[in-house]
């Protein structure tokens, strides 16, 4: 059976933020746009961001970008690119304003600018005082920007492709990409798209440890495409543990609440933060708290009856400020924990929350690899956007609201230089029919007889050898170990049996392959980490506890074909101003 085929200008992998935002630069100049999602639109997880976007706007405190750079390049432990942090600081102004101009419903102070409150790692002359900077629409800001941008993007007539799963990128003879292999989840039929350029904007992979904030559906599908189309993956070693997850549950308590004066109390009811980091204290950046709380249960200063969490407490803010400014939080410890954080203290524990790595791109959304061990060039056709992608803005460790600002500042410029692209490159290229044939036979993987392992038990394992192995620190022995055991998952895959397919629902079918993305993933994240022998940003080893410049800063370059890794510069020169150059992280 040869599957149907459509044809499009543009193939958009994703309809979170970063997605969307591309599409409707593109729709709006007239092109044929596919927008491919696994989910309806609005349940993509940007829909999930609670505490808000950066912006040097300035609405409570005087403010100005090139601060808000410094902070991002110190937040990122000197490995972001500063000529990428530089333009997405000076473009999150504009950015933020075309969105407010687009109809996001942002919290508005007296004055009726838009409201912004202080988050992690911000801060006012180059780290003398905490900054305001964090744009928000209560604790739903995500909700309100996809809700618009989803709007925006019907208006523009971009054809959805809803509860579609891309399987495999399609590439022509020369590596060029040129569309995908999607399956339609209701039917479970393949389709092949083709595409002039195919944009990633698959989002995040925290489903790859147990405990996470992230939606069921992050599980890193555009990230193990670019894998197996032999592409590397950069800078995976580096994890966002978020400081303040539902204890036991994982689910996110926005660093919001800490930025509208919440604070944390270990068992003794001390301010443990006020040790950590003097200054910032429970604004210190997110790295920096996590570990402090890890710590403090390790060192049997935990919380609850068997002491394995800390409190937040936000009581003290009174009801009111509770009800107006975190009624998102309220609501989740509510009916996750049964208590009201107006009035007790919510239990928290880190939860694994974001990935600084992915697929290496410019600040354009250009797809950029090297061959193996060859020059670094732009993959024609391919481009990646959101936190699917590694520009690299974020380094070894992203500030908070800096990820919707990423998502929404690169999907944009991806769109606008698609339209380049478009304008260059008229004619579809000649998709390769061994490309073809591969992403059939992966189509059809799990298709074979016999009894095999359940996809549920396996994952389950998987994401707990990755939380075990590959969490908030890291020895050489933990990580040896965890690499070991995900190698032997990654063969059990193989056992895997979907049998007969009037019998197997496409969910399942659907799941098994989200459980090989994962297992992929998980190796480029767990490898990486294995071989970088220092402690950066949220990359923790107790037995390399330094920062190592000299021969560390550099990015990793993860690819599947052996485990291998190699290494790129940092680039640390910025476009218009000086560059900053490596000092201690002090908080
Ligand atoms: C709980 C939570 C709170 C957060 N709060 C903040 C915050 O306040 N501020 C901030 O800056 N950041 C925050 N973040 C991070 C930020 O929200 C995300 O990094 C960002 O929204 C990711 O956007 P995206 O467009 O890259 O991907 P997503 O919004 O995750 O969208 C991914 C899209 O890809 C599609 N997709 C994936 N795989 C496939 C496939 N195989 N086939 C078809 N479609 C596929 C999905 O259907 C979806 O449409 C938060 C994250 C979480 C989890």
């Amino acid at each position: 059976m040869t599957p149907n085929r459509r044809d499009f200008d543009v193939l958009i992998i994703g309809a979170g933020g970063a997605g969307l935002n591309a599409a409707v630069q593109l729709a709006d100049a007239g092109h044929k746009v596919a927008v491919v999602s696994k989910v309806f639109p609005t349940r993509s997880h940007t829909v999930a961001a609670q505490g808000g976007v950066n912006a040097a706007l300035g609405n409570v405190d005087s403010d100005h970008w090139h601060w808000h750079m410094f902070d991002t390049v110190k937040g990122s432990d000197y490995l972001g690119d500063q000529d990428a942090i530089e333009f997405m600081c000076r473009e999150a102004i504009p950015t933020v304003y075309e969105l407010e101009h687009k109809g996001v419903p942002f919290s508005r102070l007296e004055s009726g600018r838009i409201y912004q409150r202080p988050f992690g790692g911000q801060s006012r002359h180059f780290g003398k005082e905490q900054a305001s900077r964090t744009c928000a629409a209560a604790d739903r800001t995500g909700h309100a920007i996809l809700h618009t941008l989803y709007q925006q993007s019907l208006k523009a007539r971009s054809h959805f492709f809803t509860e579609y799963f891309a399987i495999d990128l399609l590439q022509d003879g020369e590596g060029a990409v040129a569309g995908a292999l999607v399956m339609d989840i209701a039917t479970g039929e393949p389709l092949f798209i083709h595409a002039r350029a195919t944009l990633l904007a698959t989002g995040g992979c925290g489903q790859v440890f147990r405990t996470t904030s992230n939606a069921h559906i992050n599980t890193g599908d555009g990230m193990a495409m670019v894998l197996r189309a032999g592409l590397p993956l950069q800078d995976m070693e580096f994890f966002q543990f978020h400081p303040t997850g539902v204890a036991g549950r994982g689910m996110l308590i926005t660093e919001g609440a800490r930025g509208e004066g919440g604070y944390l109390v270990n068992s003794e009811g001390e301010r443990f933060m006020e040790r950590y980091a003097p200054h910032a204290k429970d604004l210190a950046s997110r790295d920096v708290v996590a570990r402090a709380i890890v710590t403090e249960v390790r060192e049997g200063r935990g919380c609850g009856p068997e002491g394995d969490h800390v409190l937040l407490k936000v009581d003290h803010l009174g009801e009111k400020v509770v009800a107006e400014r975190l009624p998102g939080i309220r609501e989740t410890s509510k009916i996750f924990l049964g208590i009201d954080p107006a009035f007790e203290p919510i239990p928290v524990y880190p939860t694994a929350h974001y990935v600084m790595g992915g697929i290496p791109t410019d600040r354009f959304g250009r797809v950029v690899a090297p061959a193996r061990h060859g020059p670094e060039e732009v993959v024609p056709g391919l481009y990646a956007a959101g936190e699917c992608a590694c520009v690299s803005v974020h380094g070894a460790n992203r500030l908070g609201g800096n990820s919707l600002l990423d998502i929404l500042v690169f999907g944009r410029l991806s769109g606008l230089d698609i339209l380049e692209y478009l304008g260059e490159n008229p004619h579809q290229r000649h998709v390769d029919s061994a490309s073809e044939e591969r992403a059939m036979e992966r189509f059809r993987r799990f298709e074979r007889p016999g009894d095999g392992v359940s996809v549920a038990a396996l994952r389950a394992e998987f994401r707990k050898v990755m939380e075990d192995h590959a969490g908030v620190f890291r020895t050489e022995e933990i990580m040896s170990e965890g690499v070991e055991k995900v190698k032997a998952l990654r063969e059990r895959l193989d056992e895997v049996r979907l049998q007969d397919r009037s019998r197997v629902f496409n969910t399942a079918r659907v799941e098994a392959f989200e459980l090989e993305n994962l297992v992929d993933v998980g190796m480029a994240i767990i490898t990486s980490a294995l071989a970088r022998r220092e402690s950066r940003g949220a990359h923790s080893r107790p037995d390399y506890p330094e920062r190592d410049d000299r021969n560390w800063m550099r990015h990793s370059l993860y690819f599947l074909e052996g485990d291998q890794v190699d290494y790129k510069p940092v680039r640390t020169r910025p476009l218009t101003v000086e560059s900053f150059p490596p000092k201690e992280r002090v908080y």
